[in-house]
């Protein structure tokens, strides 16, 4: 469609993806929508794709693709499925994509996009964790802009505009402190999935639920943070804010603070990538601040949340350890959902991880390239499931 925006959804059956797709589909006709991927959820994929009139759809799973097939037969839109496939989609000219396929397989399509100058909308956390100079160099490179899409970046994106980031003194990123925030720290070790997969505010997946109930998701947060605004480890702080209202503070250096408020949904943030640099009419619920009254902050506490000290380890050191970090939580997550190991022994295996790795490989060298990164992911998650079959042995 002539004038139309060509837009692309990497993720789009996921919980991010699905926010999208609501608002593109609100203004369909200014959209062209160029592709769209997902992995097992092949009804929804197919769905999606010939409400919207994508051209191709991509599912991840190459066993599905007679599936995929089958769903659209008839519809015009072409199927296509696995890695080269989901590279194929990003290679294909599009003015905006938004990357939120879950963990590490987010990364290739999004840098494929980048190459070819393409708006990246990013949620996919692990990118910039992992490969965050890379991924920041390939946008320069090719004079591709990054648009965050995490509430808490978008809302210091936000507290950024028209500043000089000279200026900045710090950036706190607020928490909710999680489905377990009120429990004794004692119990915690005893918290199971399902204790942890509850969030009182968001409405997310069970890991980044859980990741959000041990922090960990918070100390990625952290992390990307340094990573996307260059701003030092220690000009970065979190404070526990239960009701999850303020997203993010900027702090200058003229004593101002400048928050950011919203209701807790995403499509806000996504719908200020979408619009980017225009805002658009965003249909989630205007805050009634009476209503709200009161809005609470406090210190996290380091005993409670042991991965937000590993997050300022990790931003310390730089250089691969992000990747490290990133594998070994995601390995421990995993242990964690397999009642392999407790709640509070995530952090220990991260830990542990990182200083396994620390013996093979000079932790603060960067990778230099995607392929480098994802064969430090593959051997940090070794190392973490070699820590997890080490602690069953001990406990
Ligand atoms: P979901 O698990 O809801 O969705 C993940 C998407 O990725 C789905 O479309 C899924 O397909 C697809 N997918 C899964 N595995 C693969 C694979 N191996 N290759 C290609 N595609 C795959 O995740 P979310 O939407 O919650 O999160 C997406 C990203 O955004 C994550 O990095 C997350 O940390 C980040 N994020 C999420 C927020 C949230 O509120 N949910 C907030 C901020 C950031 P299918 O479902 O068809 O299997």
């Amino acid at each position: 469609m002539s004038g139309a925006r060509r837009i692309s959804i990497f993720g789009a059956t996921g919980s991010i993806g699905q926010n999208t797709i609501d608002l593109v589909a609100r203004d369909a006709d200014a959209y062209d929508v160029v592709a769209l991927t997902g992995a097992s959820n092949i009804k929804l994929l197919a769905d999606d794709a010939k409400r919207l009139g994508a051209q191709v759809a991509v599912t991840a799973e190459e066993a599905l693709l007679p599936d995929l097939r089958d769903a659209l037969a008839g519809s015009g839109v072409e199927a296509a499925a696995g890695e080269a496939a989901l590279l194929e989609a990003a290679d294909r000219p599009a003015d905006w994509i938004m990357s939120a396929i879950v963990g590490a397989a987010g990364l290739a399509p999004g840098f494929r996009a980048l190459r070819h100058g393409t708006t990246l909308a990013l949620a996919n956390k692990e990118s910039l964790v992992t490969a965050g100079p890379l991924l920041l160099a390939e946008a320069t490179a090719n004079g591709a802009d990054i648009l965050p899409v995490d509430s808490e970046h978008s809302a210091v994106f936000q507290g950024l505009v028209g500043e000089d980031i000279a200026a900045v003194e710090r950036i706190i990123i607020t928490a909710s402190g999680g489905g377990l925030r009120d429990w004794p720290v004692e119990a915690l070790a005893n918290a199971t999935p399902e204790d942890a997969g509850a969030h009182p505010n968001w409405d997310m997946g069970q890991r980044i639920t859980i990741d959000s109930a041990s922090m960990f998701n918070k100390a990625m947060e952290l992390i990307e943070t340094k990573e996307f605004f260059g701003i030092a480890p220690d000009r970065i702080e979190t404070v526990i804010h239960p009701q999850s209202i303020v997203h993010a503070l900027v702090g200058f250096c003229d004593g101002a603070l400048m928050a950011h408020l919203g209701p807790p949904d995403m499509r806000h943030a996504i719908g200020y990538a979408l619009y980017h640099p225009d805002r658009g009419h965003i249909p989630v619920a205007r805050l009634d601040l009476a209503q709200i009254a009161t809005l609470e902050f406090h210190a996290p506490c380091d005993i409670r949340y042991p991965a937000l000290g590993l997050a300022r380890q990790v931003m310390e050191t730089g250089g691969a350890a992000g990747a490290i970090f990133n594998a070994a939580k995601e390995t421990a997550l995993d242990g964690f959902l397999a009642r392999r190991i407790g709640f509070m022994d995530m952090s220990a295996i991260v830990e542990a991880t990182l200083d396994a790795m620390s013996s093979k490989i000079s932790l603060s060298n960067a990778p230099a390239t995607l392929e480098e990164v994802l064969q430090t992911d593959q051997i940090a998650r070794d190392t973490a499931w070699a820590a997890i079959e080490h602690h069953e042995t001990r406990t």
